[in-house]
Parts: structure tokens; C-alpha cells; sequence
């Protein structure tokens, strides 16, 4: 049955935390003497240029459907209200008569200002990260610039705090508010239907995520080597669940701690605190260089750029590893990570555009599209951030498909060379077995390698 109370209801508003286990909000919000409202507000106000990416908002729809289903079980509603936060947010109070909104803290800059302005109304809390990233800090009080030495001050704040349980039930107000539709915020695509493949590979929602992180702890002790491998399901695939908050770092950190020492696995799980440091000390990350001096950076543009663009867009650019990953990407919303890597590096290096051009086209197309980690990894690949990673790195798209063994991975997603043996599959075109329906490279290796050192060369100079 549900619990009625008569004392000031607290809102408990949702963001990318669509979870109840380890919840520090809701159990907050749960243990206050009033009923609690939950809400997620739809905002494509606040966050600018910023707002969420076509494969973010599938995913978000069927994340929100799980989570009202999960709250009716508690005896609660989840209120559905689209427009600018901070206004939906004291709207509500005002209509329900509560007075205290509770949240987890993030750290898009366009949250942090939406945090600010809600002021003393709103009770954060601390539970998407595995310690706060600005505690871990320098020892004069900065940010860390690089991830090794953030990583070692992170073992100051290790192991992070156990994951609270859910609450049992939450006590209902006398009414509930009005709530919108989920149907009527269209997040999902109509015509053409470009998400349909993602329904395969994904559920999202906190049980399918629970799921995933049992499933990782069966393979985690594999990690260490398989994660590199692109052709094979090697890494926890738990990326757009942590980004929507439908499991907390932390509940993963302590899963793992039953099965013995993945110490590689947990280093990449740090990298969420790490890039969300970043871009709490560097708010605009995500559209300005790192380092200065690459304004300056000779970038490609025009008519021939575009066209490259769209190729590598596309997965048309005759590197079978940078069309399988684009591919993939295009078809469920994810690509694996060494993939993107090289992806990216393709893009920056060898076609020598923009990053920023990249990092859009992730943000719309990736369903863990993230501020935080899309920012900070393009700039680590395209060398011109904060980090030590020089520009002058430059990644050999064929012999790190050779490396990490990518034929599958090719075989899968680049039907055209499907029948391709291994021995030719990473470089048809050289081994002068090129399909005719798969494109010649756009541009040769040594080509796009030196005139991108030329470019870099103008920075330094
Ligand atoms: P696992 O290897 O199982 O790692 C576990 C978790 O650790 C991940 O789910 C993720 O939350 C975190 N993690 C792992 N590696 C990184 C990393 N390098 N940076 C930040 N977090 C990491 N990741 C995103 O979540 N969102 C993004 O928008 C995003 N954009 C990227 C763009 C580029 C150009 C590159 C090179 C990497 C990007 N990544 C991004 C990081 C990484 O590719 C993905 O987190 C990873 O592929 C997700 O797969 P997984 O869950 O199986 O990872």
C-alpha cells in the first residue's frame, strides 16, 4: 500500500543518475519526514549547443520509461516536465508546496550554473563518481593535468564509499502533480527509423544495466587483454549505462572487489572523474583548444574537407578499420574503443580537419555521448589539449588493425569485404584485391601523415 504524509513534499530531481540503487538523492529525499516527487525535466534550453544528441534521446526514452516502472514499484510517479530546469524545478515547488529539491551534483558547466542559480532550495549530493573530482587535486589545489598522476592521487580517496540500498517505498503527496507524456517528447526517430538495429544491442534501463555488470564480472579477469580487441565483446559495454547514471561507478568499483584484483579495469572507470575534473577547472573543453598555440592550427576546410568529412562519416574511407568503426557506430549508437581511437585519429591526422568537427558528430550519433569524456578523449587523440600528448602522434590505421586483430571486427561491420581473407583484409586496396563497391583510400597514409606533421610543424614555429 502507499504511504500518504501531510508534512512539505521534497522533490527529488533526476539528470543522469536514472537509477534507485546507490541513489544518495532519493535515499535522502526518502528519509525526509515528507512525500517525495520524483521528476525529469526534458531541457533543450539549458544546455546550449549542447543539448542532447539524436542516439542520446533514444536511449533517454526507454531509459525513463524503465525507471517509471521501477518508481511504481516504490508506490511513487515519475513527473515528466520538458522546458528550462531551474523555471520546471520552481514551478513545481510552487504547485506542490515543497521546499527542498534534491539532486546529485554534475558537472556540465550548464548544470553547475543551473545548481548555482537554484541556490539554497537545492541539497546535492555526491554518488556518480568514484570520489569527487575536486577533491582530487594537486597538491597546490589544481586539477591534474594528466591521468597517471591523477590516478595515483586518486588512491588517496580509494575505495570509494559503499552503494546504499534502494529504498523499500516512498511516501506518496496527497496528489500527485501533472505529468507529461513520455510519447509526446518524440525522442524516438520516425522516419527513416535509424535506431532500429539499436533495440539489439541495448536495453536501457538500471535492471538491464545490473545485468551488464554481472555479466562484466564473469569476464573481468580476461580485461586486460581483451579489451583491446575489437572483435571480440572484451570490455563491460557498461559506457552509455554509467553515462545515464543507470548504475554508479562506485556499485561497479565494489562488485569487482568479490573477484579478485582488475586493476586496468578500474583505472578506466577513474577516467569519468578524471575528464569531469577537466572540464570542471576548463568549462568550455569541449569547443576550445587545450593549448593555445593550435588556434593557430592550419585546419582543412571547403569543399574537398566536406567531402572528406562525409566519408568518414560515412564509413566510405577505404581504411576497412575506419569504415567498420564509423559503421558500427552508425548502426547501435557505439563504437569500441580502441576503434574510436583510431577513428579519430584518422580524422584529425590524415584528413587534418577540425576535432571539433568529430566530437559533434559523436555527441549526435553516440549513446553514451558524454561532455566530460567526448571532450577530453578527442583532445587527448587530437594532442592539442591539456594533457602531454603531443600532436605529432599519429596513429597507423592498418597496422594497428593488423595489432589488434580487427578481421572480424572488419568482416562484421563491411560487408563489401566480408569474403576478404586475413592475410588482405586490413588493406585490400595494396594487396590489389579491392572490391569495386568499396572505396578506394581517400587519401594515401604517408600522404595524410606528413602533411599533418607539416601542419603541426606551423604551431610549433
Ligand atoms: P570499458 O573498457 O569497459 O570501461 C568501463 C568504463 O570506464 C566505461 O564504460 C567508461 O564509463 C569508462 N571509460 C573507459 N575508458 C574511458 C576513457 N578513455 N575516457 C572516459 N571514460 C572511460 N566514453 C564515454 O563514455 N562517452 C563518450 O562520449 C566518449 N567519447 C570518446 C571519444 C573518443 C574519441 C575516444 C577515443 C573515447 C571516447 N570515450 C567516451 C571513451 C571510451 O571509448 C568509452 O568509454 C568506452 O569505449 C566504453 O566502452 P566500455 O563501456 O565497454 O568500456
Amino acid at each position: 500500500m502507499t504511504a500518504v504524509s501531510s508534512a512539505a513534499p521534497s522533490i527529488l530531481w533526476f539528470r543522469q543518475d536514472l537509477r534507485l540503487h546507490d541513489q544518495p538523492a532519493l535515499s535522502a529525499a526518502a528519509a525526509g519526514a515528507g512525500p517525495v516527487i520524483p521528476v525529469y525535466i526534458f531541457d533543450d534550453e539549458t544546455p546550449g549547443d549542447w543539448r542532447m544528441g539524436a542516439a542520446q534521446r533514444w536511449w533517454l526514452h526507454h531509459s525513463l520509461a524503465s525507471l517509471a516502472g521501477d518508481l511504481e514499484a516504490l508506490g511513487a510517479r515519475l513527473i515528466l516536465r520538458r522546458g528550462a530546469a531551474v523555471e520546471g524545478l520552481r514551478a513545481l515547488m510552487a504547485e506542490t508546496g515543497a521546499e527542498t529539491v534534491h539532486a546529485i551534483r554534475h558537472y556540465e558547466p550548464w548544470w553547475r550554473a543551473a545548481e548555482e542559480e537554484l541556490g539554497d532550495a537545492l541539497r546535492l549530493h555526491d554518488g556518480n563518481h568514484l570520489a569527487r573530482p575536486e577533491c582530487v587535486t594537486t597538491g597546490s589545489g589544481k586539477p591534474f593535468r594528466i591521468y597517471s598522476a591523477f590516478w595515483k592521487g586518486l588512491q588517496g580517496h580509494m575505495p570509494p564509499e559503499h552503494p546504499l540500498a534502494c529504498p523499500d517505498s516512498l511516501t506518496a503527496p496527497a496528489q500527485w502533480p501533472a505529468s507529461e507524456a513520455l510519447d509526446d517528447w518524440k525522442l524516438l526517430p520516425t522516419k527513416p527509423d535509424w535506431a532500429k538495429g539499436f533495440g539489439r544491442d541495448w536495453t536501457p534501463g538500471e535492471a538491464s544495466a545490473r545485468d551488464a555488470m554481472a555479466a562484466f564480472g564473469a569476464k573481468a579477469a580476461a580485461y586486460d587483454t581483451a579489451r583491446n580487441m575489437p572483435s571480440e565483446e572484451g570490455s563491460s559495454r557498461l559506457s552509455p549505462h554509467l553515462h545515464f547514471g543507470e548504475i554508479s561507478a562506485r556499485a561497479m568499483w565494489h562488485s569487482l572487489d568479490r573477484r579478485g584484483e582488475t586493476e586496468t579495469f578500474r583505472k578506466e572507470l577513474a577516467w569519468r572523474d578524471f575528464t569531469d575534473g577537466v572540464v570542471m577547472a576548463l568549462p568550455d573543453y569541449a569547443d576550445r583548444n587545450g593549448r593555445e598555440a593550435f588556434n593557430r592550427l592550419p585546419w582543412r576546410k571547403g569543399a574537398e574537407a566536406e567531402a572528406d568529412l562525409k566519408a568518414w562519416q560515412q564509413g566510405r574511407t577505404g581504411y576497412p578499420i575506419v569504415d567498420a568503426g564509423m559503421r558500427q557506430l552508425w548502426a547501435t549508437g557505439w563504437m569500441h574503443n580502441r576503434v574510436r581511437m583510431i577513428a579519430a585519429s584518422f580524422l584529425i591526422k590524415h584528413l587534418l580537419i577540425d576535432w571539433r568537427e568529430g566530437e559533434r558528430w559523436f555527441w549526435d550519433c553516440l549513446v553514451d555521448a558524454d561532455y566530460g569524456n567526448n571532450s577530453v578523449n578527442w583532445q587527448w587523440v587530437a594532442g592539442t589539449g591539456i594533457d602531454a600528448n603531443m600532436f605529432g602522434r599519429i596513429m597507423a590505421p592498418l597496422s594497428q588493425s593488423e595489432k589488434f586483430d580487427a578481421g572480424d571486427y572488419i568482416r562484421r561491420w563491411v560487408p563489401e569485404l566480408r569474403k576478404l581473407s586475413d592475410g588482405v583484409i586490413h588493406d585490400p586496396e595494396e594487396a590489389g584485391c579491392r572490391p569495386k563497391d568499396y572505396p578506394a583510400k581517400i587519401i594515401g597514409h604517408r600522404e595524410g601523415r606528413e602533411r599533418a606533421l607539416a601542419a603541426g610543424k606551423t604551431v610549433r614555429g
